[in-house]
């Protein structure tokens, strides 16, 4: 039989990238969505690292259905201001903003840096696996670009399309989903999650 685990996420979008790196372990990721009826706990996201914030969330999962459980907190890091927006990259601009205006706020506080050296930025993403309390791991992606000076492209969420990629020479934005999942901070962390328990989770 399967092994299944609980991802602590409302959105669908990444319950399936999550299932599909998972898949070659014969493990089943469940979601929210899945356990109609269950209370889902909710959590405060007030710990000081991405890390911090993704075991919270695991622990929680993990107390609350009692198999094992995996959640991921992940922002964008921008080197010229000192790792801003960080862990409140969704709220950056307030709460209630939205996607367009954290990323209006962003362009704004780097408008005088011409530099592309100097708008150097990395998404990160931490992914928490807890199956009790001996059994913890968090792994951590990372992945690096720049920060462009306008918008471009209709794909993805959140700051992709003012993250510029020299390499690919297109925003993230600008990738289609397949693309991004190869190089993502998310699959990067996953992916080595599933190094760490591809020895420890399945029997
Ligand atoms: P969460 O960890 O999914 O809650 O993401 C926190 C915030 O970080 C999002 O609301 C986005 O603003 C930003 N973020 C995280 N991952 C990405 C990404 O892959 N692209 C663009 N923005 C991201």
């Amino acid at each position: 039989m399967k092994k299944q685990v609980i991802l602590a996420t409302t959105n669908m979008g990444k319950v399936k990238e999550f299932q599909a790196l998972l898949e070659p372990l014969d493990i089943q990721v469940m979601s929210i969505h899945d356990l109609e009826g269950e209370r889902i706990p909710e959590v405060v996201e007030d710990g000081e690292t991405f890390e911090e914030n993704a075991l919270k969330k695991a622990r929680a999962f993990y107390r609350q259905f009692n198999i094992p459980a995996l959640a991921d907190d992940s922002g964008l890091e921008v080197d010229y201001l000192n790792g801003e927006p960080g862990i409140y990259s969704a709220r950056y601009a307030g709460e209630g903003k939205n996607d367009q205006d954290n990323i209006e706020k962003l362009l704004e506080k780097l408008k005088e840096v011409k530099e592309t050296e100097l708008r150097k930025a990395h998404f990160t993403c931490a992914i928490a696996f807890v199956d009790g309390a001996e059994e913890e791991t968090v792994t951590r992606g990372e992945c690096h670009g720049v920060i462009a000076s306008q918008p471009r492209g209709e794909n993805g969420f959140g700051y992709d399309p003012i993250f510029y990629l020299p390499e690919e020479k297109r925003t993230m934005a600008e990738l289609s989903k397949e693309e991004k999942n190869k190089i993502s901070h998310r699959s990067v962390a996953l992916k080595k999650l599933v190094e760490n328990l591809s020895v420890k989770i399945v029997d």
